[in-house]
């Protein structure tokens, strides 16, 4: 096999968007963002718009749009209207978008911002609500109540969303199953089509970082993590959501479309501050500290500070492991589209040892995990690791 990536020409459908501000920092966020105070917003915005203008094509082919954070509604009604329009400025009027979606923190979109939102065009929203326990929202840094959280799905739905997703969070500290099992009642109670639920991952440079380290957080033991996923799924699956991947379940016709972009492994552009995009075969991440990234845009060039040309062979990595994280698995055909050849050519022995093995499921027009392979899931994917020569 050579090992040189193939250019694809498209130009991507999806574009993801980075508004790099909050209105408080919470301890466990290692993500490009900053405390919105003194802050040079509009510069921001402007810089945004000129840095879309640059790179995206006339009137962009898009199909969907995610503007994420940091936190878009840390921003006034008029700054975050204005970042909506500039996104849909850029794109094809004539082509309705399939997804535009925001992520809202509760307590910072009131019922005026909302349906702002919804006239703006915005389909989609994603609520960060993490968990409904008070003492562990303190805990973790967020800057608002369960009881937002609670209010800002209801706004929603008056405004006239109807496709609302919330974020939670497991394997808090000093989170007990109780706590969980509490948190996830209160979530199907509530008028929602859409969970994104991840485990706790103590990153470098954050506050539970040092505390960590100073011994004064403890992570939960990864058997508890597993039994609070397991029981997340079990009550989701009750309440009519299904586990389209590994973290996100949906009901019916409510999955992300922009993020099976990201599973499907497919190429998507990323405007901002530490925003990150996949282009003619090219990762890319652009200059996270706002001097740098706005001096950058305004000096006439692309605000990136480092690419990694993606090679066949790490192409053919990630099409699997990212595949295997969405119930519809690896597509056959988009496999063989992109790479010309089908999978069974790449891992002859692979996919015959974990088949039999009852690891992994060929329903002829794609590869799945079995439910044994979805627990030995890093197993399974360690077998599709390639040589980069191979
Ligand atoms: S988790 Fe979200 S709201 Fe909290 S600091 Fe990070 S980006 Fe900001």
């Amino acid at each position: 096999m050579m090992n040189v990536q193939k250019k694809v020409p498209a130009s991507p459908a999806s574009i993801y968007v980075h508004i790099p501000f909050c209105r408080y920092i919470c301890f466990y966020c290692d993500f490009n963002k900053f405390f919105i105070e003194n802050q040079p917003v509009d510069d921001y915005i402007e810089q945004l718009d000129r840095e879309m203008k640059r790179v995206l094509p006339e009137t962009a082919p898009v199909d969907t749009v995610y503007v994420g954070g940091g936190t878009p509604t840390a921003l006034a009604m008029d700054q975050l209207r204005r970042v909506l329009r500039d996104v849909k400025k850029r794109t094809d009027s004539s082509r309705p978008l399939r997804e535009f979606s925001v992520e809202v923190n509760p307590g910072e979109a009131d019922r005026a911002k909302l349906d702002m939102m919804k006239e703006e065009g915005v389909t989609r929203l994603s609520i960060g609500v993490q968990t409904f326990n008070d003492s562990l929202l303190q805990k973790i840094g967020r800057g608002h109540s369960a009881a937002e959280a609670e209010e800002t799905v209801r706004l929603a739905r008056e405004s006239g969303f109807d496709n609302i997703s919330i974020d939670l969070m497991f394997g808090l500290p000093e989170q007990t199953m109780a706590d969980w099992k509490d948190t996830i009642t209160r979530a199907v109670q509530l008028d929602i089509d859409h969970v994104s639920a991840y485990s706790l991952k103590i990153e470098e440079k954050t506050m539970f970082y040092n505390w960590y380290r100073q011994g004064k957080i403890k992570p939960l033991p990864e058997d508890t993590e597993a039994d609070m996923y397991e029981e997340l799924e079990e009550a989701l699956a009750g309440a009519g959501f299904y586990a389209y991947e590994i973290s996100n379940f949906a009901k019916p016709g409510k999955e992300s479309e922009h993020n099976k972009t990201y599973w499907r492994n497919e190429e998507y552009y990323g405007f901002g501050a530490g925003a990150h995009g996949y282009k003619d075969g090219v990762r890319y991440a652009n200059l996270g500290p706002l001097p740098h990234y706005l001096k950058a845009v305004k000096a006439g060039s692309h605000p990136v500070k480092d690419t990694h040309e993606v090679s066949r062979t790490e192409n053919i990595e990630e099409e699997m492991f990212m595949g295997l994280r969405m119930k519809e698995g690896v597509s056959a055909e988009r496999f063989n589209r992109k790479f010309n050849c089908s999978y069974y050519d790449i891992y002859p022995q692979a996919l015959q040892e974990l088949t039999a093995e009852g690891l992994l499921y060929d329903s002829g027009s794609g590869l799945q995990l079995t439910e044994k392979g979805k627990l030995l899931g890093n197993e399974v994917f360690a077998r599709f690791l390639l040589d980069e020569e191979s």
